[in-house]
């Protein structure tokens, strides 16, 4: 950490933080940047940070030089971690599909949409039966039913579940159902949901990125989910909320490389959420591919214009047919597997 006095600074607030620093047992070296004082300090963020430095006469600021979140971030010499859910890999190199409804409607619904995304070469199936609405009054999802027709649906394709978790109080019921839990955007800050999904270790996670939220908001969030106990995490970009009005949210695909190389975690994109409408997700399918994502999560729906929630950015059959001829092909290109 360094703590980078002001140009102003006297030299009675130099000494000041020279004895704290000293007085919390941190070792540290003074140098001088132009006529500024620095002090490197020898620490843990957490620690420095908690000697609250900036609320003292003269400091400027205290910024981190390495980093803060030690379980997430790359470091020398660590590998990529791959995520398994049951016998699929994510983050060994190649393309990890997810694919299905948005909410689970009914059993003939998830059944049927399951086959069809399994034959065109999806991994694993998806469908909330707790839904995370913006409005009260819009389809919740069917609860513990939509479970059960989602465990229904893997007994006949044999594909696994990821299906999302709200709140703390199903953690334990979600789980006997998901091969998967996803926390959704709007729960990433929910610290206490992080750190259940964390504590309960045996199921894996994909981890939505917040709509407001930044890339390193973000991987604090992850830090919560591992250092409460489980290492699995996948991240999921799915749209940041910008001032363009085209789409639902702006697709940061630049989070994707930015990602790869701040963290070990596995990266996927969602452009159903992200774009809101059908005809943008295939196109943004291919660039999150092309920018490195490690998988795909992709609303996909039997009939998109009768569903009861994100129709107008569900693929029919056909389209995510399509989508995964053109996925091969870039697979192809890129040397991966899909
Ligand atoms: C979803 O995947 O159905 C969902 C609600 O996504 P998000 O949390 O990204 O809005
Ligand atoms: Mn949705």
């Amino acid at each position: 950490m360094i703590v980078v006095m002001s140009l102003d600074a006297k030299e009675q607030d130099i000494t000041a933080v020279s004895q704290k620093l000293l007085q919390a047992g941190m070792l540290y070296q003074k140098a001088k940047s132009g006529d500024r004082v620095l002090f490197n300090v020898a620490s843990e963020p957490e620690l420095v940070r908690g000697l609250s430095l900036e609320s003292f006469s003269g400091v400027e600021q205290v910024v981190a030089t390495w980093a803060t979140l030690p379980l997430v971030s790359r470091k020398q010499g660590r590998v990529n971690t791959v995520v398994q859910v049951e016998d699929i890999s994510i983050g060994d190199g190649n393309i990890s599909i997810i694919a299905g409804p948005c909410a689970v409607e009914s059993e003939e619904q998830i059944v049927q949409i399951a086959h069809h995304v399994k034959s065109a070469g999806a991994n694993m199936l998806r469908g909330g039966a707790f839904k995370p609405r913006t409005s009260p009054y819009s389809f919740q999802g069917l609860g513990k039913m939509g479970l059960c027709f989602l465990k229904k649906a893997k007994e006949l394709t044999g594909m696994p579940i990821v299906t999302e978790v709200v709140a703390i109080e199903q953690l334990d019921l979600v789980c006997q159902y998901a091969d998967m839990l996803q926390v959704g955007s709007r729960n990433m800050h929910n610290y206490a949901l992080l750190k259940a999904v964390g504590e309960q270790r045996k199921t894996p996670v994909l981890l939505k990125r917040g709509m407001s939220s930044t890339i390193d908001e973000w991987l604090s969030a992850a830090e919560y989910i591992v250092s409460s106990g489980n290492s699995n995490v996948v991240l999921c970009e799915r749209g940041i909320r910008t001032f363009a009005k085209k789409t639902r949210y702006t697709l940061d695909l630049s989070a994707v490389p930015v990602v790869k190389a701040r963290s070990h975690l596995p990266v996927i994109v969602d452009p159903s959420h992200a774009t809101g409408h059908w005809r943008l997700v295939e196109p943004m399918a291919l660039a999150a591919v092309a920018a490195g994502a490690d998988g795909l999560m992709i609303e996909v729906h039997p009939k998109p214009e009768a569903a009861l929630s994100d129709g107008n950015q569900s693929l029919n059959p056909k389209n995510f047919n399509q989508l995964m001829d053109k996925l091969k092909k870039l697979a192809q290109a890129l040397e991966k597997e899909q």
